[in-house]
């Protein structure tokens, strides 16, 4: 990189695992760097509001219904006890945690951060309102990164209060535990923060306006949770959808259509709407610039995450889906390779999705569904966890892992895991779709015994017909 190019002033507008990663590459490659973001700290929606705090309480959740489980192997415990104002607080010294970590780091990085509302007020400047009390500032920049995020859906019709009526931000203020609890929304964030309350003693309703619940991993990936939830959740109701949600003054009164609820159940304490996020593109000036927007509400960006705006790039929810912070954090190391003048596309052949209920699920790369609906040639594998040892000392054998597979090359396209832990199991998936693995490798490549790890070795061995503790492939 040049002199020039080590001095240019990046803009990032938006501090959340696109926005502050974006920050600190561009500081670690010698830019100049002006960090803004609505709250006067790092993290954004995910450390305050989503990833961290929800992943807090689900760890809680799982806990609490392990010891559950413990009553079949001759452990009982007593009904638990929960303080909830105990449990908050762990969930903020969590947060608080993490987000002074990330205020050091603000500083061992020489990041410039204002704490305001940035908008651009022209193609190279922006104006940057702080809400509180401190001067409005004008920030010139030669690049500027876009990375402000999602916020949750409210349909027509549906008003979020926060005390009844909740979404995703008011659930994780934890503020009681409903004695019932509708969750409107079969998603990522419904079944899990449904989980949360489920454990913590809600009767949970979920109803789902589809015929399955989570769009995305492969119905067989769906099933063992499915199964562990008709158990903690007191009814799922699948293609209904909500018609009127009325707030009266104790509780709400909740309307459903297809709905195969009794008639006597459409009344409960709360509500919890997680139908979707949708991008924050709004009142940041990108018709001032010529950044365009797509049909779908997202600022369009080309391979290198430029929007149509010169100079100025998009990363994480603002910009395309997924909707993870993950894939926010990798693009936004895209955008400041590309503005560091590096060759470099953003392409991604597996980004890892998990859903952080018990069991988990976890899927990368090519789904079953996805090559059958678009006719991609595949091979799949499946090898589910009653023939893991590790799962049978665990009690928990309600797992799969599966292999889609390119049949010619043998080369992995896709993996798919649900059971205890798959969130971390899929990161070997992830490795073998982008380093182009081919089943031998997986079957080559010594596992540790016991551990649920050895699933992805035996699915290739199942592969080759060699698997020493499952015999059937299955079904293509
Ligand atoms: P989602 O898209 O995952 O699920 C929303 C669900 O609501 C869908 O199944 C949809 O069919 C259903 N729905 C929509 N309108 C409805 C209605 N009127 N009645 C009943 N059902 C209705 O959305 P989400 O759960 O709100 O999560 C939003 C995004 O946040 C996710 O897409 C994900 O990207 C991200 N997220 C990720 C994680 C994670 O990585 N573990 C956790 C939480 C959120």
């Amino acid at each position: 990189m040049s002199t020039d190019e080590r001095r240019s002033h990046v803009a990032v507008i938006g501090a959340g695992p696109g926005g502050y990663p974006a920050a600190f590459r561009a500081a670690q490659l010698g830019m100049r760097v002006t960090l803004v973001d609505l709250e006067d700290n790092p993290g954004g929606v995910c450390l305050y509001r989503g990833c961290i705090p929800s992943k807090t309480l689900l760890h809680v959740a799982a806990i609490l219904d392990e010891t559950q489980r413990l009553s079949d192997r001759g452990i009982r415990y007593a009904k638990p006890a929960i303080d909830l104002d105990k449990l908050r607080d762990w969930k903020t010294s969590v947060v608080r945690k993490m987000a002074g970590g990330l205020g050091s780091l603000v500083r061992a990085h020489n990041v410039r951060f204002l704490q305001g509302r940035a908008r651009f007020e022209g193609p190279k400047s922006l104006y940057v309102e702080s809400e509180n009390g401190n001067d409005p500032q004008r920030v010139d920049f030669d690049f500027a990164i876009v990375s402000t995020g999602s916020r949750p859906v409210t349909p027509a019709g549906f008003s979020v209060d926060g005390k009844h009526v909740m979404d995703s931000t008011s659930a994780l203020e934890l503020t009681d535990v409903p004695g019932s609890l509708l969750v409107v929304g079969g998603g990522y964030i419904g079944l899990e923060l449904g989980s949360v309350y489920a454990a913590l003693g809600s009767q949970v309703t979920l109803v789902e306006m589809e015929s399955h619940l989570l769009p995305g991993p492969d119905r067989d990936l769906v099933k063992p949770l499915e199964h562990q939830l008709k158990s903690t959740f007191e009814q799922i109701s699948l293609n209904t959808r909500v018609t009127e949600i009325d707030v009266q003054e104790s509780d709400v009164h909740v309307s459903l259509t297809g709905s195969r609820i009794d008639q006597t159940s459409h009344r409960f304490d709360k509500v919890l709407v997680a139908v979707g996020r949708q991008p924050n593109t709004e009142n940041l000036g990108l018709e001032t610039i010529g950044a365009e927007t797509t049909e779908r509400g997202y600022i369009r960006v080309n391979a290198q995450r430029q929007t149509t705006a010169n100079g100025v790039f998009a990363v994480g929810d603002v910009a395309s889906e997924p909707m993870l912070a993950h894939k926010a954090t990798h693009e936004a190391h895209v955008a400041v390779a590309a503005i560091a003048g590096k060759p470099v596309t953003y392409d991604p052949q597996a980004i890892p999705s998990v859903i952080f209920t018990d069991p988990e699920i976890a899927w990368c790369g090519l789904t079953e569904s996805v090559a059958r609906d678009s006719n991609i040639p595949h091979q799949v594998i499946r090898f589910p966890w009653t023939a893991s040892g590790r799962a049978a000392t665990l009690g928990r054998p309600d797992g799969l892992t599966k292999l889609i597979l390119e049949p010619t090359t043998e080369r992995i396209l896709g993996v798919g895991i649900t059971g205890v832990g798959a969130g971390e199991l899929i990161a070997e998936g992830v490795l073998a779709v982008e380093m182009g693995a081919r089943a031998d490798d997986l079957r080559l490549s010594i596992h540790p015994h016991p551990t649920t790890s050895e699933t992805i070795m035996e699915s290739a061995e199942l592969f080759f017909g060699t698997s020493p503790h499952y015999l059937t492939r299955g079904p293509d």
